[in-house]
């Protein structure tokens, strides 16, 4: 039945749906929805819990391990093999946890980035969740939307839709709205039908929707592209490659290990336990899971500063980022516009009023002029009501005041005596209605008195938009408005105190003095321009509308920039991140902006898109090296300006909304789409969306992204230090000809805590304060650059080094259970202090606060309470092979494993006094 939509017309369609032109009612869509289910592609069967836990045991290792607590317990060794498979199964419902976490942060994500939908319901235009689209809603689609289920199409302006994912066909497809009459034409020939899956590349239309879910085209042959990638990043991979050489070693020193303890005469099992048991402490096998983990937390901390990542390995990227290019309107300035000043019939208006609030006087001078007088615009007003009347026609926005504000004040909207008016539509626009309400002039009336016959959508890189109307008296006028350098140079007639003139060279001028003046106090600047066509003009797409254009007007308006950013671009300037404003501005804006910005000071530092084009390549890698704002740029050009950065070695991160933005935002290393005003297709092309659109926001990112990476060095400093530690202290005594230093069962229990709690607490530590004051890591650096192996090296080797002592000193005693005891705490006690150090490679813990990081705090407790219960309860003392320790053991153990700790305090405290006046000094010079 549903290859039949497309034949049936416009009319028939509004009956066999059962739906109005006013969409449907909320009711009979939730009816509706529970009847044929969300509008989602069924999602893939998740695997069983039972088939995640026994998949941690696919690890070679831990399969010895097992195969050995076999062997043991066939010997008779019960308690050794039951506390082994105690601790690997703890060990897989860990992994198991990690796991879980990890794959619950990106199905949270998934569900963030998951698309949404224009819908008519009520008579009411709304977004919301596309999965919630019921056949029969009434759907509207704009350049840059992803369809959102299958729709016969009832109104297309200009349509052109990218049928590739459905078709193959690469081309964009021009939609219209006729019933085609024939049966079983292909899908690629149904022009009056837009597809599930599928994206508008221009123009807008609305559709009606005749399938969901999984009985449209697309589900049918069920591809839709997965939202969310899940691949390793970089720092997985080396981590896996790093993995594997320490595996290799550690099978060679385990293995001498078990060959000397052989050759010493120990039992043979008793051996190949320890071997395995060894090689089990001493490989980091938590390190990829804990490695996701930081992510997946990093992830979500980010969601809550609304920076939704939509790429894993983006997170990593963050931290290199060595230029942010971002737009401006939307990301750097508010992008609530308000009309502040005309340019009409040769003289300068102001206009006062604030935000969309439709109140305001026009002021010619000092002088208040009246907009209407009974009910008309007085004579010395006509150029000025001409205009604005243009304004409102070419144009898609609303203002409207909404009800009794609940909660919160919606970012758009301005109060009313506890009412706010709110915008639908694009904001620049929106600034224009308002304009037109301040001069009396509301969308009923002229729609009284013209008809839109046609639209051309306004488009970045023709920087322009037009209509066509037919007037009451069955005249045909085009409207334009846009660029005002666009518009100058279509335009031969200018209009000045009701007549229309030629637009000769002198008034040019004037005019382009006017838009200097206005854009160097950053007012955002429209022009706007009309034209007569013969009324008995048929074929309105075989000629060009956009010529011979009578200039109108010009409207300055003001956006002021965000709160916040100004610093934040002064945080990237000290992190070493250059900040880089793109925009389809006029530069004399641009720079006004970007001077209150920070970002630029000099007109040097613009270089426009037209310069760009005129210059040989190798000037463009000159012009992008010097350039902090390019203005009049269109996407194709950000797209080279991202290129060329990328080829001077650069970290780009780069915004984009528009969906010709989307290639610019492929190719940056992190692109980032707007969450608010973005289109689908940049969305998909992002690899992180920005939920606010803020420019704070990016910034925050790349500070989480730092802490992050800087978190992962901690713990693998940590984990690999401390199994350095474990190998060393049992390579070096069974060198020594000394008996084993720790059971097997008591290295597992080692393992198990150094492995476990406070590894995974060194991944929330929160971010370094001085973080963002230094410059961005290279992302070919080593895991272990910047001194990270050196350190490794070094305290691993204290750590075998001490624990060895303490064993020595354990077996001067004359009790070989003792001296185990001894050195199996002085390892524990060793890492729960160690982990105290690894919090901060740049500060002593004393610096940022012993309890700033609670959850580590809670899992050193929690390990040195376990770890004295391995020492003190009976069981636990039979399981472990454990002795009670005396004060006097405690003594030695404690100076061992921390003593170093308590002296670096000493020095912290010794010194703070000398820096502090350090500090001073520099604060004064
Ligand atoms: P950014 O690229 O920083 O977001 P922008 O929003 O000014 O800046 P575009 O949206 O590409 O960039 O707009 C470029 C120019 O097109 C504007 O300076 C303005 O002159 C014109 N323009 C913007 N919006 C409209 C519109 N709705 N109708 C007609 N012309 C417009």
């Amino acid at each position: 039945m549903e290859k039949q939509w497309h034949r049936l017309p416009v009319q028939a369609l509004w009956d066999k749906l059962e739906t109005e032109p006013t969409g449907l009612r909320t009711k009979e869509a939730q009816r509706r929805l529970a009847q044929v289910g969300p509008n989602s592609l069924s999602e893939e069967k998740p695997v069983p819990l039972w088939r995640k836990f026994l998949a941690q045991f696919e690890d070679v290792m831990i399969l010895i391990l097992v195969a050995a607590t076999v062997v043991s317990a066939a010997l008779g060794e019960w308690v050794d093999a039951v506390t082994i498979l105690v601790i690997v199964l703890m060990n897989a419902v860990l992994g198991l946890v990690q796991e879980y976490r990890a794959e619950q942060s990106l199905a949270a994500l998934k569900k963030l980035t998951a698309p949404e939908a224009r819908v008519c319901r009520d008579g009411e235009e709304r977004r919301m969740a596309a999965s919630e689209v019921v056949p029969g809603d009434l759907v509207t689609i704009e350049a840059g939307d992803r369809v959102p289920a299958d729709l016969r199409l009832i109104e297309v302006s200009d349509l052109a839709l990218d049928e590739s994912p459905l078709t193959g066909e690469s081309l964009p497809v021009t939609k219209c709205t006729e019933g085609l009459g024939e049966i079983g034409i292909s899908l690629g020939d149904q022009q009056n039908m837009a597809f599930a899956g599928t994206s508008v590349t221009s123009g807008r239309g609305r559709g009606l929707v005749v399938a969901t879910g999984m009985q449209t085209e697309m589900g049918r042959i069920a591809q839709m592209i997965d939202a969310v990638e899940e691949e390793d990043t970089p720092l997985q991979k080396r981590l896996a490659q790093l993995g594997r050489t320490l595996v290799a070693l550690c099978l060679v020193v385990c293995a001498l290990v078990v060959a000397i303890g052989l050759w010493q005469g120990e039992a043979f099992y008793r051996m190949v336990l320890t071997g395995v048991s060894l090689a089990v402490a001493a490989i980091p096998e938590g390190l990829p899971a804990i490695v996701t983990i930081a992510l997946a937390i990093g992830v979500q901390k980010m969601i809550r500063s609304q920076a939704i990542v939509r790429k894993l390995p983006a997170v990593e990227t963050l931290g290199c980022v060595t230029v942010i290019g971002s737009d401006k309107t939307g990301t750097l300035t508010q992008n609530e516009m308000t009309v502040r000043r005309l340019y009409v019939g040769g003289e300068e208006i102001d206009v006062e009023g604030r935000g969309y609030e439709p109140i305001g006087a026009f002021l010619r001078g000092s002088r208040v002029i009246k907009p209407a007088q009974e009910g008309l615009p007085p004579k010395e007003w006509m150029d000025g009501h001409e205009m604005i009347q243009a304004a409102l026609l070419c144009n898609n926005a609303e203002i409207r005041l909404d009800g009794e504000e609940k909660g919160k004040r919606r970012k758009s909207a301005d109060k009313a005596g506890g009412q706010a008016w709110k915008l639908n539509g694009d904001p620049t626009e929106g600034a224009l209605v308002v304009l037109a309400a301040k001069a009396g002039i509301t969308r009923e009336d002229v729609e009284n008195e013209f008809t839109r016959v046609k639209e051309i959508p306004f488009d970045s890189d023709r920087k322009c938009m037009t209509v066509v109307v037919r007037t009451a008296g069955g005249g045909l006028r085009v409207y334009v408005k846009g660029a005002v350098e666009t518009l100058l140079s279509l335009a031969v007639n200018v209009r000045r105190r009701g007549l229309v003139v030629p637009l000769d060279d002198a008034e040019k001028k004037r005019i382009m003095a006017a838009n200097d003046a206005m854009a160097s106090s950053a007012l955002r600047v429209l022009a706007v321009a009309c034209r007569e066509l013969p009324p008995s003009t048929r074929d309105l797409d075989g000629i060009n509308l956009e010529a011979n254009l009578t200039f109108l007007g010009l409207a300055g308006m003001m956006d002021p920039p965000r709160p916040g950013v100004q610093q934040a671009v002064e945080r990237c300037t000290q992190a070493g991140i250059r900040t880089v404003m793109i925009t389809g501005d006029h530069p004399v804006t641009a720079l006004a902006v970007a001077r209150e910005l920070t970002i630029a000071s000099r007109s040097e530092e613009v270089v426009t898109g037209a310069q760009l084009d005129s210059m040989a390549p190798g000037e463009v890698s000159e012009a992008v090296a010097r350039a902090s704002v390019f203005a009049r740029v269109s996407p194709e050009h950000k797209l080279r300006i991202v290129r060329t950065l990328r080829e001077r070695g650069h970290i780009v991160a780069m915004t984009g909304d528009g969906v010709n933005d989307a290639p610019a935002v492929k190719e940056a290393d992190i692109g980032i789409a707007m969450g608010r005003t973005g289109t689908d297709v940049t969305k998909e092309a992002s690899s992180m969306v920005l939920a606010d659109d803020n420019f704070v926001t990016i910034v925050t990112a790349v500070e989480q992204g730092r802490a992050i990476y800087d978190n992962i060095r901690k713990f693998i400093r940590y984990l690999l230090a401390c199994n350095t530690g474990e190998v060393l202290v049992m390579f070096l005594a069974s060198l020594l000809a000394m008996p084993l230093p720790l059971l097997p069962v008591q290295l597992l229990w080692v393992n198990l805590v150094t492995d476990g709690l406070p590894a995974m607490a060194l991944g929330v530590e929160k971010p370094d304060p001085q973080g963002m004051q230094r410059p961005p890591r290279s992302p070919r650096e080593s895991v272990l650059a910047r001194g990270l192996g050196r350190s490794v090296l070094l305290w691993g080797t204290y750590c075998g080094i001490v624990t060895l002592a303490v064993f020595a000193w354990g077996l001067m005693l004359g009790d070989l259970a003792l001296a185990r005891t001894m050195a199996l705490t002085t390892l524990t006690f060793f890492q729960l202090f160690y982990v105290f150090e690894c919090r901060s490679e740049t500060a002593p813990v004393f610096a940022i606060g012993l309890t700033s990081n609670r959850y580590l705090l809670g899992a050193v407790v929690l390990s040195a309470m376990m770890q004295l219960a391995v020492i003190y309860v009976p069981i636990f003392q039979a399981i472990f092979q454990t002795v009670p320790l005396e004060l006097s053991h405690w003594l030695v153990i404690l100076f061992f494993s921390g003593g170093w700790l308590l002296l670096t305090g000493l020095w912290y405290w010794i010194r703070k006094p000398a820096r502090a006046v350090r500090r001073q000094h520099l604060l004064h010079s």
